[in-house]
């Protein structure tokens, strides 16, 4: 080493080559204090406000995430001390401007006076959790590139589209035919949108199996969709040209400028990602225009959920149980269906429509599912001292079947109240998962077992598969409203009915008709002589208090 420059000389050098480089040059004086010298920039990055530091050992505890200290103190002795070392290189983390670790690599040399004393440590401090500027795979810049790019454009006068590219199923394509594989689709892919791209449209690389297009001169959305279908085509051609070797397509999410208020790079990926995830969501191999009504449906979902969640930690504060009552035949109320209902503070009262699927999603069914059949069994068991017999019917969704033993639920919540299972009903909706899941399979016979009632919920309205009811054997059906309605103004639905009727009888089960709302469809339904009745001509859902007033004693006879 060079024994001769000196301190001064090599902070002038950092200085000169600072703004040239992304990383940290520095020189510490193992002479004088550890005085420490660092490039300019990094006063940007990390925690500390000046780059010219007297001394290190004093300064260190301030910048240095506390975890790594003892660790740094030791190899710095060791580096220095040991006179058979020349260098140090120590992966450890410093402190961002909001206190953050952040992974760094710092590398350096010792430079040593005649005697192989240590002068200085030279080195740089790389920041290794940073990403690359550009991808080796494909061969394109960046999402950090595109946003420097989008630091640089004015937000004003800008009238063109962007277009976010994904691969539809990279992961089952690695999967199968491992990552170099799923590496050479992303090239090929890369290759045929670049031969679509015109004069001035810029193409990016994003995280995991995603391109990014802008082109942000040509104001016509009809261009964007040309462009995706052209590279669509492009693709395909390839796969022909290759024999099909590899098969595979992509979707594609497109924001025009008109959504985009905001260049900023945050706002365009959140943009982008949500129209890429309608496109994904309605099959693959399609594109999907951004819906900013859709993208607000989602927000508030989002923050329905944040509301949810805290309602849920909350004790259940805001979630209510409406009791809707069922009738016999002989229009006399045998029982009531739990419905969940939820109040937000920001929305109003929410239909479970709405809340099932997002409570079901992040598995706040659980929970909730818990709650629901400890206080519709506590109801029932209220009731039965004004209506002896009185059941309840509550819903269990299929998240509740797969993730927790609610036969396991239902019994202790029984065993406590002392309540029969005769007076409980299980209503699960009709669909695939029950035919063929095995987890509901055993779940429905072991519900049977213990003398629950099953109900098969929204019969006719999706999946149908009239072989299982012989097999699951349910003890009721229940036709769900939409079934009903279209009963009302089609001879045909109506026959249908008619002849389902006449099915669950003859297979000896349950008919259970709901969503009657007037007079006229009860007279056309009762026709069918179905064994039982719900809908707001016999009764709304109501909350415990009011229901239990509307419907004790004679109230409890529609006359
Ligand atoms: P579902 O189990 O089929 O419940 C019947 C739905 O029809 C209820 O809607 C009820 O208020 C409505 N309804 C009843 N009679 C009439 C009528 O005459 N006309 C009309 N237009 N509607 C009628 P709700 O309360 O909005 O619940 C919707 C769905 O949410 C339920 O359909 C059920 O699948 C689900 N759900 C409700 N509570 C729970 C719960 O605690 N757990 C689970 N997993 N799902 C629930
Ligand atoms: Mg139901
Ligand atoms: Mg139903």
């Amino acid at each position: 080493m060079n024994k001769q420059i000196s301190f001064d000389d090599l902070c002038t050098i950092i200085d000169l080559t600072s703004s040239t480089m992304d990383n940290y040059m520095f020189v510490c004086d193992l002479v004088n204090h550890f005085h420490f010298y660092i490039s300019k920039t990094a006063t940007e990055r990390f925690v500390f406000d000046n780059h010219d530091i007297e001394d290190f050992s004093k300064a260190i505890s301030q910048f240095v995430y506390p975890d790594d200290l003892p660790a740094l103190v030791q190899d710095m002795k060791e580096s220095v001390l040991d006179p058979s070392k020349n260098s140090h290189n120590m992966i450890y983390r410093w402190l961002d401007k909001n206190n953050r670790p952040i992974w760094i690599n710092c590398r350096g040399i010792l430079v040593k006076d005649e005697k192989t004393r240590p002068l200085y440590l030279v080195g740089c401090i790389n920041e290794i959790g940073v990403k690359p500027k550009a991808d080796n795979v494909s061969g394109l810049l960046r999402d950090t590139s595109l946003l420097t790019y989008l630091n640089g454009v004015d937000n004003v006068h800008l009238e063109g589209y962007i277009l976010r590219i994904g691969v539809d199923d990279l992961r089952g394509i690695n999967a199968r035919l491992g990552m170099e594989y799923g590496d050479r689709v992303l090239r090929i892919i890369a290759k045929c949108i670049n031969n679509c791209l015109k004069n001035g449209e810029c193409f990016y690389r994003i995280d995991g199996d995603e391109f990014i297009i802008l082109n942000l001169h040509d104001p016509k959305i009809d261009n964007a969709i040309l462009l995706f279908n052209s590279i669509q085509n492009e693709v395909e051609s390839y796969m022909e040209r290759n024999h099909y070797e590899v098969v595979f397509s992509v979707s594609c999410g497109i924001l025009s400028s008109e959504d985009i208020e905001d260049y900023s790079y945050s706002n365009i990926m959140k943009l982008s990602e949500f129209a890429l995830t309608q496109a994904k969501t309605h099959g693959k191999n399609t594109c999907s225009i951004f819906n900013r009504k859709k993208y607000q449906n989602s927000l508030k979902e989002r923050a329905l959920l944040i509301e949810l969640r805290k309602a849920v930690d909350d004790n259940f504060r805001n979630f209510d149980i409406y009791y809707q009552p069922l009738y016999n035949q002989d229009h006399s109320i045998y029982g009531a269906e739990a419905l969940l209902r939820f109040y937000s503070l920001e929305f109003g009262y929410v239909s479970p429509s709405i809340i099932i699927p997002i409570l079901e999603e992040t598995g706040l069914i659980l929970p909730i599912g818990n709650w629901v059949i400890e206080k519709a069994l506590t109801t029932c068991k209220n009731m039965q001292q004004y209506i002896p017999g009185f059941k309840v019917s509550i819903n269990i969704s299929y998240v509740q079947v797969l993730k927790i033993d609610i036969v396991k639920e239902f019994l202790s919540v029984m065993k406590e109240l002392d309540l029969s299972p005769t007076n409980v009903i299980v209503e699960l909706t009709e669909s695939g998962y029950l035919e063929s899941n095995y987890r509901h399979l055993q779940t429905w016979q072991r519900l049977k077992e213990a003398g629950i009632s099953l109900a098969l919920d929204d019969f006719g309205t999706g999946y149908a598969n009239f072989h299982y009811l012989d097999e699951l054997k349910p003890n009721i059906i229940k036709i769900d409203r939409s079934f009903v309605n279209r009963a009302m103004d089609n001879d045909f639905e109506y026959a249908l009915l008619k002849n389902l009727s006449k099915l669950s009888k003859e297979l000896d089960l349950n008919l259970c008709i709901e969503g009657i709302e007037t007079k006229e469809e009860c007279s056309k339904i009762l026709q069918l002589k179905p064994t039982y009745c719900q809908g707001y001509y016999f009764g709304k859902p109501y909350p415990y208090d009011v229901f239990k007033q509307l419907y004790l004693g004679d109230l409890c006879m529609i006359k």
